[in-house]
């Protein structure tokens, strides 16, 4: 019997345990360890914020998933990794061995810098935590009008998040002002300027007040101070602001980027360590840069899932090309959104409905 362990219920593990489900291989033994049984979807995250949609709508329950692929399910958090030994640490103190490991583990947001402003603090990662945290901050609103939201971000999670805030503010007539700190290079960076300017146009629309400038935690955490000499009180302070990879992988000896994210190959495979592969977030490509976003953990899903199955029969690998112009629908609060493609873009409910539909489809590809 072979071990094949994956940790993390992530986007592109879901391809694995499908083509688990499919492969029934009799000489492999494999196990997930994630912390939930289900695994929420961050694309749908925004509609959920502004009434769209219920959060079961939003998340996958692996338990089935699992069953069909004949995957035992380990409810608990991987802690630490020692790949001499071939084994991972469970929170728990559980150690599970493995012969081939898959990671898809996501990133954390990255809010330390904004660590002073203590229980005001609500960073959009893990998903678990925000989509239980956002219906109290709906209740305090409701108890206490005028509050001040701020968002702080200037990519798609930000520009999404702030905008779903303020229509369910709006829809559920609550006094509340909205604003999104987006840094010093400005809003959407990246994207291109017909995107940047759509959104800037929909924000002031729809009432969000855009602040350009870096933002800092104050020592009393009064709210932010901004790099432009502004200060900007707040109630609560959505986090936004990117991504940082988990900080147990430094101790593991993998090889990893400058940024702490496991460098992999085209195969999405270790650098250091042929019989590990990790896809998503968590991981970034030695060969091409990589945006960190769902749209490449999803694709690269059956990649992984063929790879994982192929190094465990000896088989040829596959590789993943990422596609260099991935399209982005921007949910914008009501059923609206900017559909952004490399220099391409167009607005509308039409786009809302067209991201509505694929996010729809995800999903049902991955439901009981
Ligand atoms: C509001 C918002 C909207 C977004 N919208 C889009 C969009 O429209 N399009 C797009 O392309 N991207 C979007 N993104 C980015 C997208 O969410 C991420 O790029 C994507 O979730 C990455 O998928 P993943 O599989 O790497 O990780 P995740 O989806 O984060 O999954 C990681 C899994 O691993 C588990 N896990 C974490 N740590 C451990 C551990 N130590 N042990 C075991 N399990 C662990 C987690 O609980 C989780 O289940 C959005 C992000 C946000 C926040």
């Amino acid at each position: 019997m072979k071990k094949l362990v994956l940790v993390g219920g992530g986007h592109a593990q879901l391809s694995v345990l499908r083509s688990l489900a499919t492969a029934r291989l009799q000489s492999v033994e494999a196990t997930l360890i994630t912390p939930s049984e289900h695994q929420n979807y961050s694309g749908m995250l925004p509609g959920w914020m502004a009434g769209h949609y219920t959060q079961e709508q939003c998340r996958i329950d692996l338990r089935p998933l699992v069953r069909a692929a004949k995957v035992k399910l380990v409810l608990d958090r991987v802690t630490s990794l020692d790949t001499h030994q071939r084994c991972v640490t469970l929170a728990d103190g559980q150690r599970v061995n493995y012969d081939v490991l898959s990671l898809d583990i996501g990133s954390e947001t990255a809010s330390l810098s904004l660590a002073a402003l203590g229980e005001k603090l609500l960073p959009i990662k893990p998903l678990d935590a925000f989509f239980a945290a956002w219906p109290t901050v709906l209740a305090r609103v409701r108890a206490q009008p005028g509050l001040r939201l701020v968002v702080v971000g200037a990519g798609a999670a930000g520009v999404e998040v702030a905008l779903a805030a303020r229509f369910a503010f709006s829809r559920a007539k609550l006094n509340v002002k909205v604003a999104l700190v987006v840094g010093s290079a400005g809003l959407l960076p990246g994207h291109a300027a017909a995107v940047q300017q759509r959104v800037r146009r929909l924000a002031e629309r729809f009432g969000v007040v855009l602040h350009q400038a870096h933002a800092q935690a104050l020592a009393t955490p009064r709210g932010l101070t901004l790099s432009d000499g502004q200060e900007l009180v707040a109630d609560c302070v959505i986090a936004a602001t990117g991504a940082r990879a988990a900080p147990w992988l430094a101790g593991t000896g993998l090889t990893l980027d400058d940024a702490g994210y496991v460098l992999v190959d085209a195969h999405h495979r270790s650098l250091s360590h042929p019989n590990v592969f990790a896809a998503g977030d968590t991981c970034a490509r030695q060969d091409v840069a990589m945006a960190r976003s769902g749209v490449h953990a999803v694709f690269a899903g059956p990649v992984l899932a063929h790879n994982l199955l192929a190094t465990l029969s000896g088989q040829p690998l596959h590789t993943y090309q990422p596609k260099p112009r991935p399209l982005y629908l921007l949910a914008c609060g009501p059923r609206y959104a900017v559909a952004s493609w490399g220099d391409w873009s167009a607005q509308g409910a039409w786009v809302w409905y067209w991201k509505n539909w694929i996010d729809r489809r995800f999903m049902r590809r991955f439901s009981a």
